[in-house]
């Protein structure tokens, strides 16, 4: 892969971080300071260049999404699969318990919404094998709920345009074209989602919920998606407080008024639910008649075990009919291992003990934070009791060609060796009356650049960048 000559041009980084800078504060490209409501507005992290990215890869990727979409909505109505899979896993993982138990007891009472609403974003690093030339991407992972940063990506892919043709990126490169900026239309595709949803739940008075975190300062990536929806922001905290179940209808009542959507920003993570007034809050949503962005059944087929469990030969021939789809998944899938009492499981722990540098170690969890990485993985490993180490997995590391580039966080600039991972949207409407497909549509995407050294990624999290792909 060539790389732009980006650190050639220091000179004009003032000008440049400047200019990128005032764009993101007058375009709505920021995050708050803190988590006080009223606290003062910063610009998002950004790359000050597009990063290089292969156009063949790039297609790739919204290429599978589609077989995604379809793949992980088959996983969420497979109840002998998730009763199986999570099933298990509950022993060892009290949060999936805790949603396993609504799964089940939502099913014992009936479904009351047969339409689901997905937006899901695939993330991709590319891997350079050993002896090869030519990167490939690898799936990190499949994200099922609260897939974020839709809007501020699409206004990244703006900004760079914007500099690129007021300055032309002072020459650094030929490849530096404004045709290899891909469209992002992130920003209109997943309100578009939900305003489909919206109007199949067929209520002109009812309105979107979004569950948020409390004290969120990535407010501005979520206040551009209630754009032309009449949309409610409430935390789960206050929807126990303020929320009802219509006793006929099953409709859920908030401040009087009908959800159709219920999207969920929050609800992934333990640390959402510090009480079980939030978990009572979640099992209102679930029972409810509301369409549900996830449900959670969706969301436990996110599970990183569930990643793990399909690339076991033989699985995603069980959903996917098309042997070449199932050819495409699979190349795209890292190795990845059972750390369970399997006697899979038992060897992938050895290896990991042997040669830690080759492997990450994952939890059950999402938002980032609670990988173990290489040389720490020993020390894991021997710390934990069978029990602990069968509620993670294990995976390859994804190893990313050598790439450099330029971010800014809070006005600081920082250069140097980056890795970027992509992220596709999916879109997908589910109508299980009819097995339906009512929607299966790519969302656009996002491109995350962290520092080489830094293992974790996620915006939020304060590890990475948002960037936008260069395509070469
Ligand atoms: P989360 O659901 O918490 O985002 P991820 O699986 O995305 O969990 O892991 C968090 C971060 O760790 C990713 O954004 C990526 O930077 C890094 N990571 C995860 N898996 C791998 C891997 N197999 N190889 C290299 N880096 C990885
Ligand atoms: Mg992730
Ligand atoms: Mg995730």
């Amino acid at each position: 892969m060539t790389n732009v000559e980006y650190l050639e041009i220091s000179t004009n980084l003032t000008i440049l971080k400047e200019q990128a800078i005032d764009w993101a504060l007058s375009h709505g490209l920021v995050i708050r300071t803190n988590s006080n409501l009223s606290s003062t507005t910063v610009h998002a992290p950004i790359s000050l260049f597009p990063s290089p990215f292969p156009k063949k890869e790039f297609e790739f990727a919204l290429e599978l999404q589609p077989i995604f979409n379809l793949l992980f909505h088959k996983l969420s109505r497979d109840h002998e699969f998730i009763e199986k899979i999570i099933g298990e896993l509950t022993d060892v993982d009290d949060f999936l318990e805790k949603l396993y138990n609504i799964y089940i007891t939502v099913r014992k009472e009936g479904v009351t919404q047969q339409i689901s609403l997905g937006l899901h974003r695939s993330d991709y690093i590319l891997h350079l094998a050993p002896n090869s030339t030519e990167a490939h991407i690898q799936q990190v992972e499949f994200n099922t709920i609260s897939s974020s940063f839709s809007s501020l990506s699409a206004l990244t892919s703006e900004l760079h345009k914007y500099l690129l043709e007021s300055t032309k990126y002072f020459d650094v490169s030929p490849t530096l074209k404004i045709d290899a900026l891909p469209a992002n239309e992130a920003m209109i595709n997943l309100p578009k989602g939900i305003a489909k949803a919206h109007q199949l739940y067929g209520s002109e008075s009812a309105v979107v919920l979004m569950v948020v975190q409390p004290a969120e300062r990535n407010a501005f990536d979520q206040r551009w998606i209630d754009h032309k929806i009449h949309l409610m922001r409430k935390t789960l905290l206050e929807i126990q407080r303020d929320g009802e179940l219509d006793k006929d209808t099953k409709a859920l009542i908030i401040d009087n008024k009908e959800i159709s959507v219920a999207y969920f920003r929050s609800g992934y993570s333990p640390k959402d639910h510090p009480t079980g007034k939030e978990w009572n809050a979640r099992l209102l949503i679930e029972r409810s008649k509301a369409i549900k962005c996830p449900t959670v059944a969706y969301q436990l087929v996110g599970a990183k075990k569930v990643q793990q469990v399909l690339a076991v030969p033989g699985v995603l021939e069980r959903y996917i009919s098309n042997p070449s789809d199932v050819t495409k998944l699979r190349s795209c899938f890292a190795g990845l291992y059972p750390l369970d009492s399997s006697p899979e499981g038992e060897a992938a722990a050895k290896l990991a003990l042997e040669y830690p540098e080759r492997f990450v170690m994952k939890p059950q969890r999402e938002g980032g934070g609670n990988n173990i990485y290489t040389k720490d993985i020993p020390q894991a490993l021997r710390r934990m009791t069978l029990l602990e180490r069968s509620s993670y997995i294990l995976m390859d590391l994804i190893q990313p060609p050598k790439m450099s580039n330029i971010v800014v966080r809070e006005g600081e600039v920082i250069q140097g060796e980056m890795i970027s991972e992509l992220g596709i949207y999916g879109v997908f409407i589910g109508d299980n009356r009819d097995e339906g497909v009512v929607i299966n549509e790519l969302g656009g995407h996002l491109l995350r650049t962290k520092g080489r050294e830094t293992n974790e990624g996620g915006v939020a999290t304060g590890y990475s960048v948002i960037d936008s792909p260069l395509l070469i």
